[in-house]
This record gives structure tokens, sequence and C-alpha cells, in this order.
């Protein structure tokens, strides 16, 4: 996926104020809010308020703080939201092999059910 930001995107707008979200945390680096589609009792999505595109654009070019805060909340949720001794699963989708529908960074932060294997085994 290119690591050119798009603004239409529903992240994007979400940051803007422009539509509504289920706010969970939030600091000066990092948002936190509910799925819209939850997949379990705990999804929450984590994104940083820069404009970058997948994972591996974050962790280039952020800032060491825009980095440290971000994953400081991720655990922060984790054991706000009780899924931390049951255990969880943080995924983040990059480009087109993992279907990354929002092109803004996100983390799903996922619990509170047994959530199976990862993948499917191949073939
Ligand atoms: P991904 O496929 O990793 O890009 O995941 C995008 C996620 O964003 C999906 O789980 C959607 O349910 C979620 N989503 C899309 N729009 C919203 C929204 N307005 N508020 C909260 N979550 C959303």
């Amino acid at each position: 996926m290119t690591h050119e930001y798009d603004d239409t995107n529903i992240f994007a707008r979400i940051l803007r104020g422009e539509i509504p979200n289920d706010t969970v945390a939030e600091t000066d680096h990092t948002l936190a809010f509910n799925d819209i589609t939850p997949q379990a009792p705990v999804h929450v999505l984590v994104i940083p308020k820069g404009k970058y595109v997948t994972y591996d654009d974050f962790h280039a070019k952020a800032s060491d703080a825009e980095i440290v805060d971000f994953h400081r909340t991720c655990a922060r949720i984790c054991a706000e939201r009780g899924i931390v001794a049951d255990g969880y699963r943080a995924i983040s989708n990059a480009g087109r092999n993992a279907v990354q529908e929002v092109p803004h960074f996100h983390q799903h932060l996922i619990g509170g059910r047994s959530l199976g294997r990862m993948l499917a085994p191949a073939g």
C-alpha cells in the first residue's frame, strides 16, 4: 500500500470531529474508540493522531514520543478493559493482502471470548 495519506478516510474524519466516535481513551498523540462492528465483547481501535497509513509507515516516521504513547495507551486499554488475564489479540492489517479497509494506521485490540487460531490453515 502506498504511504500517501488520504485525508478523506473515515478515521481522519473522526479525528477532525466530523463524525462521532465512542471514545475509550485519548492522549496528546493517540485516540482509542470502540469498533463500530465489534467482533468480540471487547473490540477497541487505537489510532495515532498523526497521518500514518500503515503499521510500517507509523513506526518508520513517527516520533519516539508518538510511538511510546501509542503502545502505552494500548497496554492501558488492555488492562482497563480486563482482557489481560484471559488473553486477547492485537492486530494491525496493512495493505491489500491483509484487507486493510481504512487507510489510517490502527491497531485492533480484541478480547473477551476465545478467538481461535489467528489464521486458517493454508490449502
Ligand atoms: P481494517 O479492516 O483493519 O482496516 O479495519 C477497519 C475497522 O474499522 C473495521 O473493524 C470497522 O468495523 C471499523 N470502522 C469503520 N468505520 C468505523 C467507525 N465510524 N467507527 C468505528 N469503527 C469503524
